[in-house]
């Protein structure tokens, strides 16, 4: 079974199930993206203050 992951495309949150991310409770999702990051902690994370990711998850970097 292949699981697709999409990604949000207001925050960049990537959500392995479901149409509606969970962090801004919107459903413009994309299953066009390339790589990911994980955040642990967001407020000493360079990269997530520049995707602006606010809690710790899954976030793509980069969505088309
Ligand atoms: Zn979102």
């Amino acid at each position: 079974m292949v699981l697709v992951a999409k990604a949000c495309r207001i925050c960049n949150l990537i959500i392995s199930e479901g149409n509606v991310c969970p962090n801004c409770n919107k459903s413009d999702l994309s299953d066009r993206w390339d790589s990911y990051i994980l955040v642990f902690d967001p407020e000493k994370s360079e990269l997530a203050k520049k995707i602006e990711a606010k809690t710790p998850g899954k976030y793509a970097v980069r969505i088309r």
